[in-house]
């Protein structure tokens, strides 16, 4: 039920529902999407769902997280990346073998500690975590030339427009009882916005949590 042959399945199912980056592909097909989901689970993790990793969160959809990657690495290679909502850490498991520096921020503490184990363990060299609230982004580290958010405010915070590098793209959802998916390109102090499909996020919350 983990094997390369159910793996393959759900790269061929991505592949069908419109997913085009052969890279993206190949690193979804690597990815051991079990390791990320309580092992109850883990006969589940290789369907397109979002699956519950508790504190009332979800690992994303396979698709999503494919679509979102795709999204973001289309305008060529990035060097330095901002991912809010780490989760279980799967999105950042997709993105780490794409891009050069990969920083990842969660709120939840109990979420942020278990991905942290896990990362670590399967040798996520690129990866740094941080137990913060990203509406803040992680200025320290920035600029970014692609900024990835997993749950959704009202509007993109200013603070992660601001730690946009020029050139970069960030890509998150939007809205409360509708979200869209929202693409936001920097060109020096000018930034494009396009709104594109539906999506269903978690939603963007306020603090930490311990
Ligand atoms: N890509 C992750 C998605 C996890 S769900 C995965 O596949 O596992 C989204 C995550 O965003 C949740 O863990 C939630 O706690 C976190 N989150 C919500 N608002 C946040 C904020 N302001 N700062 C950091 N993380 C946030």
């Amino acid at each position: 039920m983990t094997s390369q042959r159910t793996r393959n399945r759900l790269v061929q199912r991505l592949r069908e529902a419109g997913i085009k980056n052969d890279e993206v592909l190949e690193v979804i097909a690597q990815t051991p999407r079990h390791l990320f989901v309580d092992e109850a689970l883990a006969h589940r993790a290789y369907e397109d769902t979002a699956l519950p990793i508790g504190n009332g969160q979800t690992i994303s959809q396979p698709y999503t997280v494919a679509r979102m990657t795709e999204i973001l690495l289309a305008a060529g290679p990035l060097n330095r990346v901002l991912e809010i909502g780490t989760g279980s850490g799967y999105q950042t498991a997709i993105l780490s073998p794409l891009v050069g520096k990969l920083f990842s921020v969660e709120r939840i503490e109990p979420l942020h500690e278990k991905a942290r184990l896990r990362l670590q363990k399967l040798n996520y060299r690129n990866v740094h975590l941080k137990l913060s609230d990203g509406t803040w982004g992680w200025p320290e580290h920035g600029l970014y030339d692609g900024i990835l958010a997993a749950a959704a405010p009202e509007d993109v915070p200013d603070s992660l427009l601001q730690q946009l590098a020029d050139g970069g793209r960030l890509i998150m959802p939007v809205g409360t009882h509708e979200q869209k998916l929202v693409l936001i390109t920097r060109h020096g102090e000018h930034f494009s916005r396009k709104t594109l499909e539906s999506v269903r996020f978690v939603p963007f919350l306020p603090g930490v949590q311990r």
